[in-house]
């Protein structure tokens, strides 16, 4: 068997077009077949992957979680008034939101002279 040859459908590659799938050698035609079901059926690995990026214990927030958790990132610390404003909350719903946060040890409250301040565990 030739080394320049696809491993998958037997024909001969262009050297330079030929990509490595798991330890085999594919035409290009071949490796984006290869490559596609992964993308196209697995939607969920792929949401995994990205919603447990950064996160301890690997719990999923919810996307307003996320957004004020990126925002106090972001910030360092925002004050709860502020956070609830720039996310179009209450302050009770921010609260709310907060709580699992807290919860996951990801953001933690602190409190200053003039009021509560979130901030990164
Ligand atoms: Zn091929």
């Amino acid at each position: 068997m030739s080394d320049k040859t696809c491993a998958r459908c037997g024909s001969a590659y262009d050297p330079a077009e030929a990509r490595e799938y798991l330890g085999q050698m594919l035409c290009e035609d071949c490796y984006l077949d290869a490559m596609s079901p992964i993308v196209v059926c697995d939607p969920w690995a792929v949401h995994t992957a990205k919603s447990l990026k950064d996160l301890p214990g690997g719990q999923a927030l919810s996307p307003m979680q996320q957004k004020l958790y990126n925002l106090v990132k972001e910030r360092g610390e925002v004050p709860i008034p502020e956070a609830a404003a720039h996310l179009g909350l209450s302050e009770d719903d921010l609260r709310r939101e907060f709580a699992p946060l807290r919860h996951m040890e990801m953001l933690r409250g602190c409190k200053k002279d003039d009021g509560i301040y979130l901030t990164l565990f």
